[in-house]
């Protein structure tokens, strides 16, 4: 069977898939979703009987069943498929992960940009250990700003900047005596 062309064919439809469809689309390009997952109503989230369905049958999450990964334990391990599913919880279906996520919307600090570089300013280059991968990200917290600032408008990401900022502050000054040095 041939479908129609389009310009924009998205492989999962979870949150950067939805959003980039509806982006996309609002642009005026014709785009098409596929899913591996079943498609949500209001059905999905009506209160039924059925307390199993999504704490304990994990109906909206990867079933491992059909799909997953291997783990080992240590290099001499032979790798397993991972069965049951623990706080790893990657989701399935329309809106992915996205259906099911915690509701939090950490602004990142200027800091969390140049975790490397400012590691090292303020701590000097030992201490970072030599097999470390850790980088600075090579885009900055003032070039993200305003897309940050635009998503956090959206229905799904209710946090502000001043209120995520505050409450990093409070965290920061309860949990070290002091305020953070890096906060702008
Ligand atoms: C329990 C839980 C709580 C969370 N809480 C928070 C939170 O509070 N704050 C926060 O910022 N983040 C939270 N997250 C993380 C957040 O939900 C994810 O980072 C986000 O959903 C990732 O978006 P994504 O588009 O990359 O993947 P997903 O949203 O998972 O979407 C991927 C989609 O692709 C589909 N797919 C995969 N493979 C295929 C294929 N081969 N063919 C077709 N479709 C495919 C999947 O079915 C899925 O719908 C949470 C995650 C979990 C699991």
């Amino acid at each position: 069977m041939r479908f129609p062309a389009v310009d924009v064919v998205i492989i999962g439809v979870g949150w950067a898939g939805g959003i980039l469809a509806a982006e996309l689309t609002k642009a005026g390009l014709k785009v098409v979703g596929l899913e591996r997952g079943h498609a949500r109503g209001v059905l999905d989230f009506q209160h039924d009987i059925d307390e199993l369905r999504y704490a304990v049958d994990y109906e909206m999450m990867q079933d491992t069943s059909q799909e997953t990964w291997t783990l080992r334990h240590n290099l001499t391990d032979r790798a397993l498929p991972i069965r049951t599913l623990g706080s790893f919880l990657p989701g399935t279906g329309e809106g992915g992960a996205g259906v099911h996520w915690q509701g939090q919307t950490w602004r990142f600090e200027p800091r969390d940009f140049t975790i490397r570089s400012s590691t090292i300013t303020r701590y000097g280059a030992s201490a970072i250990p030599a097999d470390s991968t850790i980088q600075d990200w090579g885009i900055t917290y003032d070039q993200l700003e305003p897309t940050t600032t635009r998503s956090s408008t959206w229905p799904a990401f209710p946090a502000r900047r001043a209120t995520s900022r505050a409450r990093f502050r409070r965290a920061a000054t309860r949990s070290r005596g002091h305020a953070p040095a890096t906060t702008r």
